[in-house]
């Protein structure tokens, strides 16, 4: 594993220091910077700024192009520029909302996951995964990008959802995930081909933000990336998917299922006690028949919990006969659980079963283990261990609430792991 940091971002607030007990990025003293992000303001907008700031509209364009050519890391770096309009833009907007990225390296290079410390000095994560040509198959590059910084859902398999909630991103701090990724693999001559919205948070708890990053990416003027490309998850926010729906966009949607049972359900994706999962499942088929995109269903592994014969029957019974797929993923030991991740052999026989009842499956290897691969980890570590007591306590609860839910009994108690 390796690890470097990739600059300040727009400049201010000082390089990255050592915290106590903790050595990737720390908050500096000086961190406030809270301008809009260039990359969220629309091009008419510039260009009238441009207009009232007594400036030709074509600098908008020269903008432009330092914004999305994947190589400028700051306005400096945009050196058509005169100095003088570069004073004003730094005055008034944030060319990069990334104050600080501390990159770490896995998968002998193939993953990289960065930490991005942000202006108020909220820290969110991206992973970006490297997927060699092979055979038929293109190279890929898919970039894992944070809605939130944090998590309100509280699953508990999740490091993000142990931290709770911080805020939501803007759109430009959603974006910007994505330009420091470009520039990155610009770097290395390779070109970003997937984008998925399963980082920290819940994308459809800031959907508006969300919708808009989205239609930035998309943008042939700016990111440009197909829209069968990106990838929009969810837990199971209904009106979410159903607002997707309407618009029918090409994205592909991804539910983070983990259960198919409810009582089961509302212990591992607290959501479920909202919008249980028949709602979910039956909201994601009106986006499929509406735009005609697969859906996928996440399903992480859990040893004795979720893997069980009676959940294979209820997964296939729930997704039986619909245009879906499903991914496997093995848990990542990462939060204070009292879990284990479902051996190998027990996830590919999981598979095969569903398989048999007509359920596409794919079982999907966790990528940059050995970084922290599940979201939130490297914040989870800037936070601190929370108090022994605490853990103690958050694990006695879910083997009880785990239990009482495979007895198909339906608890009430939200979960959340205390901090001081
Ligand atoms: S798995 Fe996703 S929805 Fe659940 S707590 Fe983590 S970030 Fe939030």
């Amino acid at each position: 594993m390796t690890r470097r940091m990739d600059g300040d971002g727009d400049g201010r607030g000082g390089a990255p220091s050592a915290g106590p007990g903790h050595d990737a990025v720390a908050v500096p003293a000086s961190v406030t910077s809270l301008l809009p992000g260039l990359s969220e303001i629309e091009p008419g907008d510039l260009r009238a700024w441009m207009i009232e700031a007594g400036q030709p509209a074509y600098r908008a364009a020269q903008v432009a192009d330092g914004l999305w050519g994947e190589k400028a890391a700051s306005l400096a770096d945009v050196r058509t520029l005169p100095a003088t309009l570069g004073d004003r833009l730094e005055a008034t907007f944030r060319f990069d909302t990334l104050l600080a990225t501390d990159v770490r390296d896995a998968d002998d290079g193939r993953t990289e996951r960065a930490l991005h410390l942000l202006g108020d000095g909220a820290s969110i994560e991206s992973v970006l995964m490297h997927y060699p040509a092979r055979g038929e198959r293109r190279e890929r590059n898919t970039l894992c990008i944070s809605s939130q910084a944090g998590c309100a859902v509280g699953c508990p398999f999740c490091a993000t959802g142990e931290l709770g909630f911080g805020r939501d991103l803007e759109v430009a701090e959603i974006v910007d995930q994505v330009r420091a990724a470009t520039r990155r693999l610009a770097a290395r001559g390779r070109r970003l081909t997937n984008v998925v919205f399963m980082g920290m948070g819940e994308p459809f708890l800031n959907i508006d933000r969300v919708l808009a990053a989205a239609a930035i990416l998309t943008d042939p003027a700016r990111i440009g990336l197909g829209a069968r490309h990106l990838t929009l998850s969810t837990s199971g926010v209904v009106p979410g998917i159903r607002r997707l729906t309407r618009m029918a966009p090409q994205y592909t949607l991804a539910v983070s299922l983990h259960a198919a049972r409810d009582p089961l359900r509302d212990v591992l994706v607290p959501l479920n006690r909202r919008w249980p999962v028949a709602q979910v499942v039956a909201a994601a088929s009106e986006y499929q028949a509406a735009t005609g995109r697969r859906v996928s269903y996440e399903y992480v592994m859990i040893e004795g919990v979720n893997d069980t014969p009676a959940d294979l029957a209820a997964l296939a019974d729930l997704l039986r006969g619909r245009r879906a797929h499903v991914n496997l993923i093995p848990m990542n030991d990462v939060a204070h659980t009292p879990w284990r991740a479902t051996p190998a052999e027990r996830v590919e026989a999981f598979a095969v079963g569903l398989q048999s009842a007509g359920v596409g499956t794919t079982v999907r290897r966790n990528r940059g283990r050995e970084v922290g691969a599940a979201c939130g980890q490297l914040a989870a570590e800037r936070a601190g261990e929370p108090p022994a007591g605490a853990v103690a306590r958050r694990r006695a609860l879910l083997v009880e609430e785990s239990a009482r839910a495979l007895r198909g009994e339906r608890s009430a108690a939200p979960r959340g792991i205390e901090r001081p």
